[in-house]
This record gives C-alpha cells, structure tokens and sequence, in this order.
C-alpha cells in the first residue's frame, strides 16, 4: 500500500486540519520541521521561537500517541537542511509517497514556495482549504466584489449572520445593536489591578526548546524567560476558560485603556494560540456567547470581544489575501525614515514608549491599543518606512504571522494603504493618550502643551503629519474637524508647532528624545 506525506507548518497545530481527517494512519507520513529560514527571516522574539517549537513538539507527540508516524526535523538536528524546499525534497526521497498532501499555508510568501512545489516536484500534491479560517478566500473575495469601501462594520454582521452568533430569535442583533463599541472606552481607574493569570509548568519538552533557543537566539530583541506560554490544546484552553470566567466581564469597559505596570488588563492572550491552531475561534466565540446568554458577561464584552475574532481577525486575512502581494509596497504617505532605536529598547523619555516596548521585550505581547496609539501612531507621526514597521511587529510579537500582522501595520496603524482598511489615519496627539492611559502622569513631558521643552512630542508631530498630509486628508469627511482646528490657530503659532516638530523629528535620529 503507498503512503502519503502530510507537510504540517508550525502555525497548523490542530487536529481538526482538512488532510489529517484524510490521513491514513497505517501508512502515512507527517512531516514538521523547525527550518533556520523561518526561524530567522526576521529576528524573531525568542519567546515565539520557544513557544512555536514547543507547541510544533507537543503536537508531533499528540500524532504519535496517536499512532501516526512523524518525521519531525529539529532545529538543532545534525542534518537539519535549513529550509522547507530542502527538507521536503529530503522527506520524498526517503518515504517515496504517491502523494503530498497539506493544508493551505497562511502566509503568501510560503505559498508562494507551493506553487513552486507543484511545478517542480514531479509527485502530485493535494492541497486543503484552512477551514479554521471562518471565512473563505472565496468567500472573503465575494463579498469585496463591487464595493467601493470594505468596512469592517457590515463584513462583520454577514459574519454574525453566517455563524448565528449573539443573534435574537428574529435574527437580529442580541440586544437590538449590532455593535456596543461606543461603551467600551473607559479610562483606566487608578486603583486598576486585573486578576492574575495562569501559568504552566515546563515540561522536558519546553525545557529543552528553552535551552536551544536560549543557544541560537540569545541576540535577538525580548527575553526569553520567564516563559509563560501554553503549548497545547488543553493548556490553551484552560487560559481560555479563565479568560471568560474572570476577565470577560470587564473586557468591553477597559479594552481601550492602557495602565503602566498592567501589560495585560482585561485582553484574552489568546491570539498566539488562535494564529497557531491551538485554539478553535469558533469554539472560542461560541464559549463567549454562551457567558452572555447564562448571565455571567454583559453584551458590551461579549459583543467587543466577538467581533475582534469573528470581525476583525477573519477581515484582516481577508484584506491581506485580496491585496497580496502589493499590498505590502504600499506607502501613501511616502514616509521615509528609520525606525528609532528606542523601539529595541534604547532609551527614551516618552514614557508611554518606554513602557510599552518594555512590556513587549518582556512578554512578546503588548495589547491592541498600545499597538496601535502608542508605537503604530508614533511610527505614523514620525513618518517611518512601513516597511520597517511592519518587520518590528512581525518579530517581536508571540501572535505575529503575516497575514495578521501585516494588514493591522500597513493598514490600520500606518494607514499607508490609503484608506483600504480605515476611513481614517489613526493618528492622535498626547491628549488621545492621556485620556487613555496613566502613562503621561509619570513621563517628563506634558501632554496638554505642544512647543517648548516640556511639550510632548506627540502634539507636535500629530499636527506636523496634518499640515504635511493636507492634500491627502482634507476632503476626508472624518478629518473634517481636524483642518478648521488647525488653521485657527495663528500663523505664528503653527509655525512653533511645526518647529519643534521638525527639531523633535531630529533629536528621534540622535538618541536625544
Ligand atoms: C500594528 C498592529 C499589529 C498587530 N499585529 C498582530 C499580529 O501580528 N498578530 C495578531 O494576532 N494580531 C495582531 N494585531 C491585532 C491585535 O492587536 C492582537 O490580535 C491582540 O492585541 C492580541 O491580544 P489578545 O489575544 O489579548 O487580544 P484581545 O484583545 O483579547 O482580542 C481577542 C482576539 O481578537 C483577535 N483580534 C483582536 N484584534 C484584532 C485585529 N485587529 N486583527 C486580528 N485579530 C484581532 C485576536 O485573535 C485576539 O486574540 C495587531 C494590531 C496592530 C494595531
Ligand atoms: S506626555 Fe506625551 S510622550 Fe509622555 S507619556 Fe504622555 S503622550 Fe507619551
């Protein structure tokens, strides 16, 4: 009987996978592999190393208890050829398969190395839609057909309509709005402590892959302990149970906020687990409905936290697949510069800055907010090649693929795609912060004053970005406040702002700010 070679990627951890449920467990082969290529495409946080590999470990032992046969490729391996193309030519020479077989993989540049496969390699390959994805290319494709503007908000109840989430008996939205973001603004509290969360032990398995990478990866940007991460499916969903037991119901209220000391507040951490397959984000939404529906979590929660996977997760993959591989190139605002050195931990006096490129040296995470307002809104201001930014966020996040990364840099924080994704740059001033977080509080700068040397440099490079930018924003009918605001000001005063702008803008270049 010929057998069949099934190729998992590391970000396929999942049983569920359309070629397993075709796997033959007499005959079939599995192959995984931890290639230096992918391992180091960008200087990856060693914490997602670690938490890669030891997941891709565990999962390969989950095939063999089993009773399936894994060819697994160490990265440390003695023979470890370095590459996919290598070790999969590697794999066919010695098990001689009719066929190959694999899931889609999730990022254009690895099916880009598919379709190469399929010319080159002389045995046919079956290839598997990702049906963990809860919206097909397909699908996804259809539905941009003929609209001017993909907003997320209309994409997102066609979803809810399609999975019969959080729906009335009329099929109307549960509560009677499909949407209850306007409640979930809250400004953190200062007495805010958010519970604590759960914790694994090290197996032999993560021990071991801690020691590597702890070898090959010790230069990297982020610590590597403590380590933290679930690495299976049961671990993974533990922490998705705690998160809708206790931090579900304060989701909504303080997803927005930002609070020093507080990397997590009331966010899920559930994303790395999703992007790789140990969590289902079906089963995930379903639990969460099912948390509003017995009593335990109000709508606002339940309803924000749905739409950020049922919503804007499946919406990202969408726009990425619809606009790969130029979407990558795009650059509307033309920006030029380098990324600073305090985004690898360089000091600075911005504490807000400070504080989250700490939080994400340390953990590998950093919530969506802080994501967005503090370093994508900085990157925005300070005009940084999108380029550059999306390769930081891409290495230095536990949860960050292409598909997922991308769109979210180019897109939403660097609006650098014209408008495809947002109708409006989000671009904010230190007052935006302030409101949002206690961070200002402890920073040397003051965010209600823009020139001088207290003046935070959010506010002068905001409206620098706005006069700079006036041709492309203007007629955007949600910028329309922001234009009468600007020019109410006095000549004079415009050109202080936009002085201390451009001495701010240098001293990012001399290690000064
Ligand atoms: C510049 C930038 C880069 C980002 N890069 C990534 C990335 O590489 N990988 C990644 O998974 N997310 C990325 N995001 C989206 C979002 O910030 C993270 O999904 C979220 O912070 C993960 O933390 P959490 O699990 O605690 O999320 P929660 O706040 O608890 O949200 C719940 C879940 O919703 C999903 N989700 C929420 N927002 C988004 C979004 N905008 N896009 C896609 N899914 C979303 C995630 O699966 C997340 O686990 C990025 C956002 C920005 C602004
Ligand atoms: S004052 Fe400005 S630089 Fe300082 S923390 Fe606030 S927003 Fe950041």
């Amino acid at each position: 009987m010929k057998k069949n070679l099934h190729f998992i990627f590391g970000d396929q951890l999942s049983h569920k996978l359309l070629n397993l449920i075709h796997f033959d467990w007499q005959n079939d082969v599995v192959l995984m592999c931890e290639v230096k290529e992918e391992a180091s495409y960008v200087r990856h946080h060693p914490k997602k190393i670690a938490f890669i590999f030891s997941a891709m470990r565990h999962f390969a032992e989950e095939l063999r208890k089993k009773g399936a046969k894994v060819e697994y490729v160490k990265f440390d391996d003695e023979n470890n050829l370095g590459s996919f193309d290598a070790e999969l030519e590697k794999a066919i020479k010695k098990h001689n398969p009719q066929k190959v077989l694999l899931t889609e993989p999730s990022e254009y540049r690895v099916w880009q190395k598919v379709i190469n496969w399929q010319k080159t390699i002389e045995i046919p390959f079956e290839i598997f839609p990702d049906e963990r994805f809860l919206c097909s290319k397909i699908d996804f494709r259809n539905w941009a057909k003929g609209k001017k503007q993909l907003r997320l908000e209309f994409f997102y109840r066609e979803m809810r309509k399609k999975y019969k989430i959080l729906l009335d008996k009329k099929m109307g939205p549960a509560g009677g709005k499909w949407n209850y973001d306007e409640q979930n603004r809250k400004s953190p509290e200062n007495n805010i402590k958010s519970p604590k969360r759960i914790s694994h032990k090290k197996d032999e398995i993560t021990k071991e892959v801690l020691v590597l990478v702890e070898k090959h990866f010790k230069k990297n940007f982020g610590d590597l302990l403590p380590f933290h991460f679930a690495v299976n499916n049961s671990q993974a969903m533990l922490e998705a149970q705690h998160f809708i037991d206790e931090l579900l119901p304060n989701f909504g209220d303080y997803q927005d906020a930002m609070f020093a000391g507080e990397a997590y507040l009331y966010h899920s951490l559930l994303s790395s687990y999703i992007n790789v397959g140990l969590i289902d984000p079906l089963e995930l939404c379903q639990m969460a409905e099912k948390s509003y529906l017995s009593g335990k979590a109000p709508l606002n929660s339940v309803e924000g936290f749905i739409r950020q996977i049922l919503g804007w997760r499946e919406y990202v993959r969408g726009i990425y697949w619809l606009y790969s591989p130029q979407y990558f190139e795009s650059n509307f605002f033309n920006a030029k510069n380098n990324l600073p050195e305090f985004y690898w931990g360089k000091k600075t006096k911005m504490f807000c800055i400070e504080e989250v490129v700490k939080q994400t040296k340390e953990n590998s995470y950093s919530h969506h907010i802080q994501r967005l307002m503090i370093t994508g809104n900085f990157a925005l201001l300070s005009e940084i090649d999108p380029k550059k930014v999306h390769e930081w966020y891409l290495a230095v996040y536990a949860d960050a693929f292409e598909w997922v990364e991308m769109p979210n840099t180019i897109g939403m924080a660097l609006h650098a795609d014209g408008g495809i994704m947002a109708s409006k740059p989000y671009a904010a001033s230190g007052k935006y912060i302030s409101r949002m977080s206690n961070f200002c509080d402890k920073c040397s700068f003051d965010p209600e004053i823009s020139v001088g040397s207290k003046a935070c440099p959010f506010n002068s490079l905001y409206w620098n970005f706005i006069s700079k930018n006036e041709d492309k924003l203007k007629k955007n009918q949600r910028m329309q406040f922001v234009y009468p605001t600007w020019y109410k000001m006095s000549e004079e005063k415009r050109n202080q702002i936009l002085n201390q702008a451009k001495f701010y803008s240098e001293q990012i270049y001399n290690n000064e700010l």
